[in-house]
């Protein structure tokens, strides 16, 4: 947390307004909307409410097909099913994980989707220039997942503003929290209008309740709100930590063969949200599940990468459409291996673990 955060929660409950609604929500979405340099923005329960509203309003129903990369958070596909879309998976690319634009041409052309979901992953922006331009020409309706990715940029323009609507997550473990919380953000205020009344029951405006759509209990509580406006405040130093913390893993540690930390797209600013790398073990000697498990006996917790969605029992035959002849998804799954890179991570704990990992390779 940062300075404000407990001022404002505070300031909510001396003014006793604990409910979904209320002034810090529409404080944090005005403030979430000039931070994204324009737009509308919702304040939602969680991120994948955001995803979930998001497709509704964009007419997403049954049967309809929809793209998303394979190598994300189940989050951003579980939406699709939800409404009983059709998840069809998209290859990464092997420079920077992020949706390979060969992939996903190919799979507009063999499947006629109705939507694309693009995820920036690990704070990577995906190449919007190339994903748009596919996309209008095929009228694809894009979608983008920057739950992982506030405070990233492409070519000067921030994540999240990007296709008709964006989502975010303030998730425990995200760049800023609110402990859970999401945003559906949007340049058309009609969707983000639509989400507020999806989010609220569907309520329509009458003095009686009266209802007819269906509506969820999305909404972010006036509480939340308050920590997510002391959070914002705070997004450049969170960047700027994480950014350090990549650096000086990347310093210390990719000298190693066989070490390959994710590339930073020359087109954007990445917030790095998790210092990524992929460990080759036939270049190393180790591999990425002995560096976990050898943190683990030192009490320090890294994970693998995210595990593929078509590698997920949940997702068992679903298609999965890939540009080369390597499954890159799968190749960054087996390799991959996320670092301790919380915001407070001080650089004598941080040196900790670089002198374990270090041990392991002498
Ligand atoms: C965290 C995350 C989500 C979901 O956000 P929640 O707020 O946890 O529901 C969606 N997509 C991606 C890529 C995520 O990392």
């Amino acid at each position: 947390m940062g300075e404000n955060e407990k001022k404002y929660l505070t300031d909510a409950f001396n003014s006793n307004w604990i409910a979904p609604l209320g002034p810090h929500v529409n404080g944090f979405e005005n403030e979430m909307a000039s931070y994204l340099d324009g737009g509308y923005a919702a304040a939602l329960s969680s991120g994948t409410a955001s995803l979930h509203l998001a497709l509704k309003i964009l007419g997403i129903t049954e049967r309809h097909k929809v793209l998303c990369p394979s190598l994300t958070f189940a989050a951003s596909a579980n939406a699709i099913l939800y409404e009983k879309a059709i998840p069809i998976f998209v290859d990464a690319n092997k420079e920077n994980w992020t949706l390979d634009i060969p992939s996903l041409e190919k799979a507009i052309k063999i499947y006629n989707p109705k939507a694309l979901i693009a995820v920036d992953l690990y704070g990577q922006s995906c190449d919007y220039d190339a994903i748009i331009n596919l996309c209008n020409q095929h009228n694809v309706i894009v979608i983008e997942d920057a739950a992982e990715a506030l405070g990233s940029t492409y070519k000067d323009k921030k994540c999240g503003s990007f296709g008709q609507i964006g989502i975010l997550s303030f998730n425990g473990n995200k760049i800023i929290t609110t402990s859970g919380g999401g945003m559906l953000v949007s340049t058309n205020e009609d969707f983000v209008k639509k989400s507020r009344f999806l989010a609220t029951q569907a309520r329509e405006l009458e003095l009686h309740y009266e209802h007819k759509e269906l509506g969820y209990n999305y909404r972010m509580s006036n509480l939340l709100a308050a920590v997510g406006r002391g959070q914002l405040e705070v997004i450049d130093d969170r960047v700027k930590a994480r950014r350090e913390i990549f650096n000086r893993y990347e310093k210390n540690l990719s000298h190693i063969d066989g070490f390959t930390f994710m590339e930073e797209a020359d087109y954007g600013k990445s917030n790095r949200w998790l210092t990524t790398l992929t460990v080759d073990e036939k270049e190393c000697g180790i591999s990425k599940t002995q560096i976990i498990d050898a943190l683990e006996k030192e009490n320090i917790e890294s994970r693998p990468v995210w595990k593929p969605m078509h590698l997920q029992p949940l997702y068992k035959g679903c298609d999965f459409v890939m540009s080369e002849n390597e499954d890159v998804s799968k190749r960054l799954f087996d390799d991959g291996l996320c670092l301790p890179s919380g915001s407070s991570l001080v650089e004598q704990d941080q040196n900790r673990i670089i002198d374990i990992i270090l041990s392991l390779i002498n």
